[in-house]
């Protein structure tokens, strides 16, 4: 099927390559031409493990391709997916700005056939609806400046019923994790498509064919995936809620920690035996120091917005956030129990993305601790795999981003683990013990060999343990 992706970030980018690479022809559209120009010479913008791969066969066998020109993109789709960011607002709703420009976008350049748009973008509930209308929008801007009838002045009214009929709205909300999105592209747990027009789903359903069969799968013997069909708002929530309760689950576990710390209960063993009960199932039962990223932040504060624009309070949800953002200053006040005055001290942050194996920096917990770190008189030092490595941490201020873990350590008072990258469990901590200061590990991921470092010389603290 000819499909167009709008937006190449972690979600459209890894959408247009998979689909591209089950056989679908893909024409992916950014507004970021410097972006655009480096995708063209076959490189992938973001980090992300077998994307680039995959990016470079489907580019060699003329199924994708990469232009900044949103009218080639419309016009060569029958699916136009919309996967632009969404990012939170200071009061906490979502920024919908880039969403809307292109859907505005769209109409302007919407041709005769018949096209599904989707919502692959997290949005607030009602933009399907609003979608629609902004395309249509676009629709009457186009034929404004054709007739040169100014806007509002009756152009909604010259509208055809044809030019109405000609698309629908599909909200087909994604579930990728960064670090491992094209494993998830391939091996779904379900694909939520929410539309209230048969003929839309039935494309959509086309559209997913080899993945629901599981033609990409690594397991390629397991059941279908579900397909989960919708009315639109439902899909807009089932992504809201999923991600809402994936983050409630994480303050709950941090609770359960902090009240671990006061008993002398270990929340690693705790987890365990409470993960084993099938009705909660020990995924996302891991206390650290909260939850970040790009989605679960502004994904939690989004839905308590829209509850409080219908009149109810999120109660639950506020907790959520509260009990994440305290959570996050925790390893400071581990530090000050252990070292008293951070002032004048010198604290190594092993990770400094909001998860292992993505470049993503957005509302990483790092962020934070280097702020806090700065504000208390401390000098900040990081390394991270990828960090180190790429141009990100040219924007990153208040902190000395080393290029080698022993490196780091040199001259620490502290190290704290911030992102549990699997490599951090085999470096040399003997050796870094040596060129600290004095060895002391926060483990802010419960993830690293309490025995092992404590046999190296290390003071040990995890969280909740
Ligand atoms: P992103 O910020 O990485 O990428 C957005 C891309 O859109 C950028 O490349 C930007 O240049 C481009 N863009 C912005 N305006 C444009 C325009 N007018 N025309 C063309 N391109 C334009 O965003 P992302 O992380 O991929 O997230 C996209 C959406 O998917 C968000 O709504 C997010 O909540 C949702 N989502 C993200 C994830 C994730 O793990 N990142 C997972 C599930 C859902």
């Amino acid at each position: 099927m000819r499909v167009c992706v709008i937006g190449t970030g972690y979600v459209g980018l890894v959408t247009g390559v998979c689909l591209s690479h089950i056989g679908h022809q893909v024409i992916c559209v950014d507004n970021n031409e410097e972006k655009v120009q480096l995708m063209k010479s076959g490189q992938s913008p973001i980090y992300e493990p077998g994307l680039s791969d995959l990016m470079k066969s489907s580019m060699a066998s003329g199924n994708l391709e990469f232009t900044s020109d949103l009218g080639v993109g419309v016009n060569h789709g029958d699916i136009l997916f919309i996967a632009v960011g969404t990012p939170a607002l200071p009061t906490g709703e979502s920024d919908t700005r880039y969403v809307e420009a292109v859907a505005r976008g769209i109409g302007e350049h919407l041709n005769d056939g018949y096209k599904v748009i989707v919502n692959k973008s997290t949005v607030p509930i009602g933009s399907g609806d609003w979608v629609r209308m902004i395309v249509l929008d676009g629709i009457c801007e186009r034929q404004a400046e054709r007739q040169k009838v100014p806007v509002g002045a009756g152009a909604p009214m010259a509208m055809t019923p044809e030019v109405k009929a000609s698309f629908d709205v599909v909200s087909n909300p994604e579930f990728l994790r960064e670090g491992s999105a094209v494993y998830d592209t391939f091996n779904p747990d379900r694909i939520v498509l929410g539309s209230n027009n048969d003929k839309a789903i039935a494309m959509m359903k086309e559209l997913y064919t080899p993945i629901v069969e599981r033609q990409f799968a690594e397991d390629s013997d397991a059941p279908q995936v579900p397909v989960c069909v919708t009315d639109l708002s439902s899909a807009e929530m089932v992504k809201y809620a999923s991600n809402a309760f994936l983050a409630t689950k994480i303050s709950f576990i941090n609770e359960v920690a902090n009240i671990c710390d006061r008993v002398g209960a270990d929340v690693t063993q705790v987890a365990a035996g409470i993960g084993l009960d099938s009705r909660i199932g020990s995924k996302f039962l891991q206390a650290g120091i909260g939850w970040g990223g790009s989605c679960f932040p502004k994904d939690v504060s989004a839905l308590v917005h829209t509850a409080d624009d219908y009149g109810y309070e999120a109660e639950l949800l506020k907790a959520t956030i509260n009990v994440n953002d305290r959570q996050r200053v925790l390893t400071i006040e581990k530090l000050q129990k252990v070292l008293k005055i951070l002032k004048g001290k010198t604290i190594g942050l092993l990770g400094l993305t909001f998860k292992p194996d993505t470049d993503d920096m957005r509302d990483a917990p790092s962020l934070i601790m280097i702020e806090q770190l700065n504000r208390l008189g401390a000098r900040v030092k990081a390394y991270d795999p990828i960090v180190s490595q790429s141009g990100v941490s040219q924007g990153l201020s208040g902190v000395i981003v080393e290029t080698d873990p022993e490196r780091l350590a040199d001259g620490c008072d502290a190290l704290v683990l911030v992102t549990d990258w699997a490599k951090f469990r085999d470096l040399d901590y003997g050796k870094m013990a040596k060129l600290m200061n004095a060895p002391v590990m926060i483990d802010g991921r419960n993830f690293l060999d309490q025995k092992g470092l404590e046999a190296q010389g290390f003071q040990y603290v995890g969280m909740g343990r």
